[in-house]
């Protein structure tokens, strides 16, 4: 898949809107269309990575900078002390429908464990 064809990319490109919450050098944070939570965030990577399957070890400090804006942005919203969620899905069995690595950021309710 091109770039182009990239729901994700595209909204990086705010070529489709969204409700851009936070963007810096390597990461973007929008509101998810669907919203599981009160709270639900997508941080994805600027750069197109279809999956976490197709992380390198290069990409490990981008990773951690996807968790770490997660957390800040979950604080930021006022759940630094009752607690989020992240979860990045990867591949057919967990259900990942868009392939741009993203960070589901979950908040605002008692969240079940363990996850469908
Ligand atoms: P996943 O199933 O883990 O690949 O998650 C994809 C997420 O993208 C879902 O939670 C969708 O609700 C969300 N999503 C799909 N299209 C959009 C969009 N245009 N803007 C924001 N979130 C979207």
């Amino acid at each position: 898949m091109s770039e182009s064809d990239c729901l994700f990319c595209n909204i990086r490109d705010e070529k489709i809107p969204a409700a851009i919450v936070y963007r810096d050098n390597d990461v973007l944070a929008f509101k998810d269309v669907t919203p599981r939570a009160p709270l639900h965030l997508l941080v994805i990577p600027l750069r197109h990575i279809a999956s976490l399957t197709d992380a390198r070890p290069e990409d490990a400090e981008l990773f951690g900078k996807l968790m770490l804006a997660g957390a800040r942005l979950a604080a930021d919203a006022g759940h630094g002390e009752d607690g989020f969620r992240v979860v990045m899905n990867a591949g057919p069995n967990a259900g990942q429908s868009v392939f741009h690595v993203h960070l589901h950021v979950l908040a605002g309710r008692e969240l079940a464990w363990p996850p469908g």
